[in-house]
């Protein structure tokens, strides 16, 4: 048995029913699926944001898409590629031209940087292809778990777990986890749901922390998860207020 109500972060709001403030252990398993299904209901079309024809494009795209915009990164993509098509051919680039390449992402230095690094490393310990284990992605220079995780579940179809931002704060605010590292959100996410959903579970989750459940102001009042969500009143919970709110695609 948890608490899910007094302590949790609908405490003193209005609740619309369904979420219990003890949850069973079973209860918690059951609302979290439930709560993936109006996810994938919601969001057929729920996918990796970044562009990618194959897993080196899409390993270089994560790392180049911290602090920037999957729309960003997607729009540098066709130029990066088209130079610098494998491995081999970034591992050899210019740094200038590189960088020049890679210059409207911001902190263009750091990922030049990276990007070399992590062409040099798959050429020398990879044979210049794309390992398809978590062991070895993760110690690529500039790969951490969030990227492998990434890369094994969309490259590889290797089911994996997605802890950023979104998927942080909208499993804490499901109730299904009060961890703040995302190592321990993966472990506790993951033990709620079959292996064979994880990637799947990560695209619900991200699509719907871009498009409503914003870290400020969730569109709560617009949100087919209302009945399922511990933290329902977070956000403006008129229904006209929070259409709004809501947006239609990720973050320009
Ligand atoms: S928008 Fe509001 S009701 Fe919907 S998941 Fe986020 S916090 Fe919960």
């Amino acid at each position: 048995m948890r608490e899910v109500g007094p302590g949790c972060p609908s405490a003193g709001r209005r609740r619309l029913a369904c979420v219990p403030h003890v949850e069973t252990r079973t209860g918690l398993v059951r609302r979290a699926r439930k709560i993936d299904r109006v996810l994938a209901e919601t969001y057929p079309d729920a996918r990796c944001e970044l562009d990618f024809d194959n897993a080196f494009e899409l390993l270089v795209v994560t790392v180049l898409s911290a602090q920037t915009t999957d729309k960003r990164v997607n729009a540098v993509r066709p130029t990066l590629f088209a130079a610098y098509p494998t491995p081999a051919a970034m591992a050899a680039a210019d740094r200038e031209a590189l960088e020049g390449i890679v210059g409207p992402l911001g902190f263009f230095r750091a990922k030049t940087e990276s990007l070399l690094k992590l062409s040099a490393a798959l050429v020398q310990d990879h044979g210049g292809e794309v390992p398809g284990r978590l062991a070895d992605l993760v110690k690529l220079p500039g790969v951490g778990r969030k990227t492998a995780n990434v890369v094994l579940g969309n490259a590889f179809d290797v089911p994996g777990i997605t802890v950023d931002t979104h998927f942080g704060r909208l499993a804490r605010r499901f109730g299904w986890t009060e961890e703040t590292d995302p190592v321990k959100v993966e472990h506790a996410v993951g033990a709620l749901f079959p292996k064979r959903d994880w990637t799947m579970l990560s695209h619900h989750l991200i699509w719907h922390g871009r498009r409503r459940c914003h870290a400020q102001k969730p569109a709560c009042g617009a949100c087919p998860l209302a009945r399922l969500c511990p933290a329902y009143g977070e956000g403006p919970t008129d229904p006209e207020a929070a259409a709004k709110l809501v947006r239609t695609e990720g973050r320009a």
